[in-house]
């Protein structure tokens, strides 16, 4: 156990909390969204598989419950039946709810049927990685016998915080405020992709979703889209595709100047219901 005086155990705390949630955000977004959701990338059994126990006890997540809701967000992006989109709503429901509306969604096994059939759960699946709970009560474990209680539960707190206000941003922010290259309502925010492992590029994603690179133009960066060429390059994963496919046309300029400005008005039509 780590044992260190106050107040650096609470910053140790602090840092612990806040790494373990860009892991987080990298195994998200590389595992779940990449790899499983759009099929980007093809993971080796090993990186799957620890990806999978990291899920488990980092976030409770059951993958093929959030495949299902991401992949019907991009099945009605920004229109009813989107699971978390801001235009429906409203901005704050969506950056403070993010989970609560995650949940209504993914616990419908009818949009799990239909949008992740590919994913059947496994026996796997039904001895352990079903049991949020235990995901979770295994991963608060793990922090207690390395940091002990205190600074366990400090850790913990800064994790869950970071963790779900980022994934909310991703939602939020991420279809509200910034650049619209490509003709959707998505945004891209370098300083958001920053944060969450490259995903504050969601203009790009829903012009290119089986794109397993987010970042297209100059002076964007993408770090998930690094991690991913280190696991190539380590032979730990495979892109399914060498080519950008993009779906939707790139704006002008002047376009997406406009483009930016249609939150304002289009966000009427959000806070209307
Ligand atoms: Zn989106
Ligand atoms: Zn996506």
């Amino acid at each position: 156990m780590v044992h260190l005086p106050f107040p650096w155990s609470v910053v140790l705390a602090i840092v612990v909390g806040l790494a373990l949630a860009e892991l987080s955000f990298f195994v998200t977004t590389v595992y779940l969204h990449r790899a499983l959701a759009h099929r980007a990338i093809v993971l080796s059994p090993r990186t799957k598989a620890a990806c999978r126990l990291l899920i488990w006890i980092g976030t409770g997540t059951r993958p093929r419950q959030w495949v299902a809701v991401h992949r019907k967000h991009h099945a009605f992006t920004d229109r009813e039946g989107d699971p978390h989109s801001p235009f429906v709503f409203g901005y704050a429901a969506v950056q403070f709810g993010n989970v609560v509306l995650y949940r209504r969604v993914a616990r419908d096994p009818v949009v799990v049927a239909r949008y992740a059939r590919d994913l059947p759960p496994d026996k796997w699946d039904r001895w352990l990685f079903d049991r949020a709970l235990l995901g979770l009560a295994i991963g608060i474990m793990v922090l207690v016998v390395v940091l002990g209680w205190m600074p366990a539960l400090i850790a913990s707190a800064v994790y869950t915080a970071t963790y779900l206000l980022g994934g909310g941003a991703i939602n939020a922010i991420g279809h509200w405020w910034g650049k619209r290259p490509f003709e959707n309502l998505a945004t891209n925010n370098q300083w958001l992709a920053w944060l969450v492992a490259g995903e504050g590029l969601h203009n790009n994603h829903h012009a290119a979703t089986t794109s397993a690179r987010l970042s297209f133009a100059k002076g964007e960066f993408d770090p998930g889209w690094w991690v991913v060429r280190a696991l190539v390059k380590l032979r730990l994963a495979t892109l399914r595709h060498t080519e950008l496919v993009v779906k939707a046309a790139r704006r002008e300029a002047a376009q997406v100047r406009e483009a930016a400005q249609v939150r304002e008005v289009t966000a009427g039509q959000g806070s209307s219901r």
